[in-house]
């Protein structure tokens, strides 16, 4: 069984068709890392994903959770699915601590004390126990996007979602967020990744797919995608290295 099923999914914004017929399949704890050209779909498939888009046809279904509009089950839905983006919109009045027990409380209404407790936890496996009472802005950019993926975490998502995490940051703060995200695939999570990192996507990603102009151009397992890509358009990409 699968933790991610996409089946012949397809999305329209308008009348430009984005994405084209796309299925692929995510096992428990396997990672699967999206590359491809800007604008070949790669960010509204992940979006598609945890219900921020809707999509005309095809299906989806992700830790249990068939996707559909409802706002009921998509609440439920992305208590499994938790998504990271580049810019991590920490609150700015809320400190470490605030931001990360704060859907915990909310969503799943934890008490003060255990949300706490799992604030706590989540930091630790960031590395960032010694910044709980800090705000937003007394940490650097690596640090911010570390307490994103920790408050994803807070809510024992069965899923990980992240688009392009490390884009917005300086190159030295680059490898303490990917560590993060190394971490978190040996320990098991299921993760389905948007990168320009290909030297990540090769190490740490069991698969990865390759998308052109809203579809799967090619995929495979990393090691053999990235040392023999098959198609011209891959060829490209690599030789292009965005
Ligand atoms: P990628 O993440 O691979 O760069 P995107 O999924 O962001 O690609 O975009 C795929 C295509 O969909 C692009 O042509 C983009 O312009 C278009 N697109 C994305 N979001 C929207 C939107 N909200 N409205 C209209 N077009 C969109
Ligand atoms: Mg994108």
């Amino acid at each position: 069984m699968s933790e991610v099923v996409i089946d012949q999914v397809h999305k329209s914004f308008g009348a430009v068709e984005v994405l084209k017929g796309v299925s692929l399949s995510v096992a428990p704890g396997e990672v699967t890392a999206l590359i491809g050209r800007s604008g070949s779909g790669k960010s509204t498939l992940l979006r598609c994903i945890n219900g921020l888009e809707q999509f005309q046809s095809g299906a989806i279904r992700v830790a249990g959770h068939d996707v559909t509009p409802d706002r009921a089950a998509l609440r439920k839905l992305r208590t499994d699915v938790g998504i990271v983006f580049q810019s991590y919109n920490l609150f700015p009045h809320l400190n470490v601590a605030e931001n990360i027990m704060l859907a915990p409380r909310r969503v799943k209404g934890v008490d003060k004390a255990t949300a706490r407790k799992k604030a706590e936890e989540v930091l630790a496996l960031v590395g960032l126990s010694e910044k709980i009472e800090a705000y937003p802005d007394q940490l650097s950019g690596g640090q911010q996007q570390r307490v994103a993926i920790a408050r994803s975490l807070a809510m024992q998502p069965k899923v990980m979602l992240f688009d392009e995490v490390t884009s917005a940051l300086d190159p030295e703060l680059t490898g303490e967020v990917l560590a993060v995200m190394e971490k978190l695939a040996r320990d098991g999570m299921t993760m389905l990744l948007v990168t320009h990192e290909m030297g990540f996507a090769r190490r740490v990603a069991n698969t990865t797919v390759f998308m052109h102009q809203g579809r799967i151009h090619e995929a495979g397992p990393s090691r053999d995608l990235f040392e023999n890509p098959k198609t011209p358009e891959m060829r490209q990409f690599l030789k292009a290295d965005v």
